[in-house]
């Protein structure tokens, strides 16, 4: 009830839910009460939760941001949100995003912009930006997210939560709407590492209904969160320290450097050599992936399908004309593009070439590190409006987010302090595979 009512009241104003249901939450609340009541309640049974419209949910407008998808209600729920809602969670909305997850700021999404509550001309960053949003202004005590590029983290970043993006297959992707299969990987945001350790744990686990789902024996990730930080090795690479970095995003890299001296841990200088180059290589790949993936809506079984056609192609290509914005048209011409005959060598090849590299360099870095220490975003949340008529702009904000996904690795975001006029800054951990536990260990000492 009571975030109910916070959000009647503030979310007009920054937008982070895109749907909600009043009748269906307190029905949900009313059943974890029994449940609490009853014994048998989990440990987050009645805590509520937010959840980014990219994951599909029974009986919910799942639209992904899209008007494609604005008449979808989703026929059955995400292995992860089942996952959340059988331990008793109480679903409070649904939360605002780019189209498709295409994006870094939220502003290509059809149901409008959402707005950074720390000040409401600034973006909440994206594609997950609703639900950082939402986080950040009290709307939810944590909210799903996705992450290709960035997602998780770079919002995170902007609204001053905590999110991690977990190695790649260690959360099921059945039931969130595709968008770079070979990339998205949901995960939990939230205040504080902690919340985040106990959310994956509810999360995560092997689920036959996704083929790129890791069998894994479970793992409780909050087991290493009180452990001491003394002698832990913390890699700098020098790419991340460079120009193009904002000066007070940089002087909140430093600063959680000395936090982390202070507490024993030492700095090792390490070098990721592909950095820029994984700009490209993302945007070829995840484009290529996208324009296959995003075939599917052609109006004929589900999604938007154009009101006037004279015949079966151009129901098609008006419905795709119709239902897709400009972002999302943008990309799928970029990956029929480089998947096409002629020129597949020259982009989709070498870009898989590049994305071995890249996740070479970090294997090299983190063989002499514990833990990849940096920024999230060059800058902190920029101004709506700044960003999106210029998509090469966007795309090269996510240099810091971008790498780890072409790896696949675990990375986290948390708070690091606030630029002079008040916006948050976030820094990134980066770790090896399946070191979730270590990396929200040293968010949770920072915290
Ligand atoms: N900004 C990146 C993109 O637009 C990442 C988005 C994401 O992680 N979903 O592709």
């Amino acid at each position: 009830q009571e975030y109910l009512s916070a959000i009647e009241q503030r979310n007009p104003a920054i937008n982070g839910y895109i749907t909600l249901d009043k009748a269906a939450t307190l029905a949900e609340a009313q059943a974890a009460d029994a449940r609490l009541a009853g014994g048998g309640a989990h440990l987050l049974t009645g805590v509520p939760m937010a959840y980014k419209d990219v994951f599909c949910q029974q009986g919910w407008q799942s639209s992904c941001g899209s008007k494609m998808l604005g008449n979808f209600i989703a026929p059955y729920t995400a292995t992860v949100v089942q996952n959340l809602l059988n331990a008793g969670m109480v679903t409070l909305g649904r939360t605002n995003m780019d189209e498709f997850a295409m994006g870094s700021t939220n502003e290509t999404s059809f149901y409008g912009a959402t707005r950074n509550p720390w000040q409401h001309e600034h973006v909440p960053g994206g594609s997950s930006g609703g639900s950082a949003a939402v986080v950040a202004a009290r709307l939810a005590p944590a909210a799903l997210g996705s992450d290709t590029g960035g997602s998780i983290r770079q919002p995170a970043a902007h609204c001053g939560i905590t999110g991690i993006k977990p190695t790649y297959g260690v959360v099921s992707r059945f039931g969130m709407v595709a968008y770079a299969s070979s990339f998205d990987q949901a995960g939990p945001m939230a205040q504080t590492a902690e919340d985040c350790a106990l959310l994956l744990n509810t999360m995560a686990g092997f689920d036959v209904r996704d083929s790129t789902s890791l069998e894994r024996p479970t793992e409780d990730y909050s087991r290493d969160l009180a452990q001491p930080l003394h002698g832990l090795k913390v890699g700098l690479p020098k790419e991340y320290f460079g120009s193009g970095v904002d000066a007070e995003v940089q002087q909140a890299v430093q600063n959680a450097i000395q936090l982390l001296q202070a507490q024993g841990a030492q700095m090792v200088d390490v070098s990721l050599p592909q950095t820029e180059l994984a700009i490209p290589a993302y945007y070829v790949l995840a484009s290529a992936e996208a324009s296959t993936n995003l075939s599917r809506y052609d109006g004929v079984r589900y999604g938007h399908r154009a009101a006037e056609f004279a015949n079966l192609d151009e129901m098609y290509s008006n419905s795709r004309a119709e239902g897709f914005g400009s972002e999302v048209k943008r990309r799928i011409m970029i990956g029929a593009y480089v998947l096409s005959h002629g020129y597949y060598d020259a982009y989709y090849l070498k870009a898989q070439k590049l994305r071995r590299l890249v996740a070479n360099d970090f294997q090299a870095a983190l063989a002499q590190c514990d833990v990849i220490l940096g920024p999230v975003a060059p800058t902190a949340a920029p101004k709506l409006g700044s960003d999106i008529n210029d998509p090469v702009q966007m795309y090269l904000s996510d240099i810091f987010t971008i790498a780890v996904n072409l790896a696949g690795l675990p990375a986290l975001s948390l708070p690091a302090g606030f630029t002079r006029n008040g916006l948050p800054i976030g820094v990134q951990l980066i770790g090896n595979y399946f070191t979730e536990s270590r990396l929200l260990n040293v968010a949770h000492q920072m915290q």
